[in-house]
Formats: structure tokens, sequence, C-alpha cells
């Protein structure tokens, strides 16, 4: 595992980060059993670096890594975690959500304390008029958090003007070779870079999306170009080529994933992509962007819908369908999102309250994209034949039960 230096204080850091987001599951729930024996095994081959936050899985992300780290591993990695502005009003309920992560995570000091989805200037006014920084900074001078530092989400003007309005320690970003000219930018990043900040990475293959179901045409180009890079190789190798990136987070699921990873990250230095594999990525990612139809990345800070969509599934489909530029395969829609069971998420079921646009940091126009959901993956007899269908299992399914008590 190659370790890249953090410029501000010259601590060795893993290039390959876990990020604790999504984390294997079984049957919609996390497996606790799973989940910890990964995050075990990635110790063992040299990830140290372990980026969680107080809103994952509802809480319980946090304590299963403290879980994990128990038993003489804490001291072997750093912990990242994130304290959300957008639920608290006063400092108290700062001073109490770090309580709460230092004891789900079963330790008494964060490596890495970010400031969840700071958005702009004024949410960091915000945070400075109620004295949360003065109190980080007492917390830092008394060694309960190393780094201070933010996640990022928003346009490149916010991010930089971010960058000079505090003496960060550390700035994590969304960055692949889809967003370079979006979000944080690569502009963004090389700023960070020259004022010294080591710059974590986050959705490295957006959400799966550089990943799954690529068109033939990019298949082609990568192939090509390295028959034994998959495209996950190829994202990799993206970040990992520029110096001013210092740790690429990978929400790993399995062990051949973990595995991949540390191979690509024992290996992807800096400067090391040459001007035909840059050619590639150019080629690539006209094709990918003219067949995006809506930039979500499954990150599911919109969930839950008071009304059941399930909006990262309801996208996932739409992008489905125009990448490979097949027809809508309403079966799997209807499948994927619950049809038949007691809580469907189709997109037809958005009553356009609002409540979720504001908290997706790609700023999607939710219930504008889910009318256009509904209108290509649903159709006008889509709700009444889903509900016949309903109907008839339940009747099917009463009459087992008649048949079964006699
Ligand atoms: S706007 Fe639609 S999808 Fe969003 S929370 Fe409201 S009902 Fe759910
Ligand atoms: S719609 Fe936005 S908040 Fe919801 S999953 Fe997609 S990117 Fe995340």
């Amino acid at each position: 595992m190659l370790t890249r230096q953090d410029p501000k204080n010259g601590e060795a850091l893993s290039a390959l980060g876990f990020g604790c987001m999504r984390l294997p599951a079984k049957q919609g729930a996390t497996d606790d059993e799973k989940a910890a024996a990964l995050l075990r095994s990635a110790i063992e081959v040299g990830v140290d670096y372990f980026d969680t936050a107080f809103v994952y899985g509802m809480g319980r992300n946090e304590t299963l890594l403290g879980k994990a780290l128990a038993g003489g591993l804490r001291d072997r990695v750093k912990i990242a975690t994130k304290l959300p502005p957008y639920l608290i009003s006063k400092l108290d309920a700062a001073k109490k959500m770090l309580a709460t992560e230092l004891a789900r995570l079963q330790t008494d000091y964060l490596d890495v304390y970010l400031v969840h989805m700071l958005m702009d200037k004024a949410m960091f006014d915000r945070l400075v008029a109620m004295g949360l920084f003065e109190w980080l900074e007492a917390q830092k001078a008394a060694g309960v958090v190393r780094r201070i530092g933010f996640s990022f989400h928003g346009g490149k003007a916010d991010f930089e003007e971010l960058l000079h309005a505090y003496p960060w320690d550390i700035v994590q970003i969304q960055y692949n070779y889809l967003d370079e000219n979006s979000q944080a930018t690569r502009s963004g990043l090389q700023l960070a870079g020259r004022l010294g900040i080591p710059v974590v990475v986050m959705e490295p293959l957006r959400g799966g999306q550089l990943v799954a179901d690529l068109p033939p045409e990019v298949e082609k180009a990568f192939r090509e170009a390295h028959p034994d890079w998959s495209p996950a190789e190829w994202a990799l190798r993206w970040l990992w080529d520029q110096p001013e990136v210092t740790v690429v987070l990978s929400g790993m699921g399995s062990d051949e994933q973990l595995a991949e990873n540390v191979r690509i990250a024992s290996d992807a230095r800096p400067g090391s992509l040459t001007d035909a594999d840059r050619q590639v990525f150019e080629r690539v990612k006209e094709i990918l962007l003219a067949k995006t139809k809506v930039p979500c990345t499954a990150c599911a800070y919109c969930m839950p819908c008071p009304y059941g969509v399930d909006i990262p599934g309801c996208f996932q489909h739409v992008n489905e369908l125009h990448r490979t530029g097949g027809k809508a395969n309403r079966m799997k829609y209807a499948q994927a999102l619950g049809a038949l069971s007691a809580r469907p998420g189709f997109a037809s079921m958005c009553t356009e309250c609002g409540k979720c646009e504001t908290k997706c940091p790609q700023k999607i126009e939710i219930r504008k994209e889910l009318k256009g959901v509904a209108k290509e993956m649903e159709g006008p007899l889509f709700r009444p034949i889903v509900n016949v269908a309903r109907l008839v299992m339940k009747s099917g399914t009463m009459k087992k039960g008649v048949e079964k008590h006699g």
C-alpha cells in the first residue's frame, strides 16, 4: 500500500481509505459481521484511514466501526467522522454530538473531524457566530480532535471561498473523472494543494456509475488501451495520478473489491498516467456525459422520503436506461422498487412536497426529475397493473393462509 504525505503535518496516510457510508448489507440492513470482518481485513492489508459520519446508517455505522476497531486496532488507524451542521442550531448540540460520536466509536480522540456538507460562506459564518470553530480549536488543543476540516458538495466558487476562510487541516471533496469540472473541480483541488491542505476524495466511482452498466463504447475504449485494467482501476488511477489527492475513499463491499483496490493503491503513483491514457478519459467522458440523465450518486442524503419514494433507486433505473440506450425495463423497475412489497417506492408516489431537494448535494431538481422517471419507467397503465398484481398476490397469500389453517 502506497502512502501519501499529509502536507500540513508530514504524517503518512494510506492512499486508499475505507469509506464507511455504504457498508456490506444483507436484506436491506448492514451485515454487521461481514462489515466488521472486512474493516479488520482492510487494516491488515495497510488501509489506515476510515471515514464515517454522525448520520451514516442513522448512527449505526459509527458504532460498527467502533466495535470493529475495539481490542487494539484503534491506534493503528485514523478515524475521520463528521458533525452535521444542518442538525444543530446551538453549540450545545454540537458538544453532545461529539460526545455521542466518541462513545459510538469507542475512542477518546478523532484524527479528523469534518463539518459535514459545509455548503458556502454564509453557512460557515453562521457556525462561526455560534462559536463552533472556537470550541473545535479548544478540542484540538485538548487532543480530542486532531484535524479540523469540512466535507463539500457545492460549487467551485463556494469551495474556493471556503478554503480561504479558515486555516483548515484537511478537506473532503467529491471528485472523479466525470466530476473533473463540477463541484470542487480540478482547479479547486489544485488550490487546496497550493494552500498545503490535504484532500480526501469521496465518490471516486460516482456511487458505482463509473463501473456498472457502462456503455459498450466506453468498455471498448478502456479495453483497447489497457485490457487488464477494469473500469474501477481506470477511475482510481485517474485520481492517484494527481499529486494533490491525498486519500481516496472507497466504500468496499467484499474481499475481492478490497484486494483489487489495494493492488491498484500499491502501484498508482502521481504522474503515472500517459498522454494516451488521458485521451481515453476525454473520449469516455464525452460518451458518459451525453448519456447521464440524472447526476445522482446514490448517496441517499435525500432519504427517507416521507411518502416512500426510493429516490436514488428511481434515478438508478432511468440512468441505466439512458446509458445502455435500450428500452425501459418496466418489470425490472417494478420489482426493484418493491411493486409487491408492503412499501413500494415508485417515482409516481412523489407528492412534490420538496423536503428532499434541500438535502441533495448534487442540487438535483428531484421533483422534476421524478416526473420524468415516472413518464419513462412507468407510463399510464403501470400503477393500475401493479395494483391488480398486488391484489392477486394478496388474495393468493390469503388463500394459502386459509388452506394452511384449514
Ligand atoms: S418531493 Fe417527492 S420525493 Fe421528495 S420528499 Fe417529497 S414526496 Fe418524497
Ligand atoms: S438525489 Fe441527491 S441526495 Fe438523493 S441520492 Fe441522489 S445525489 Fe444523493
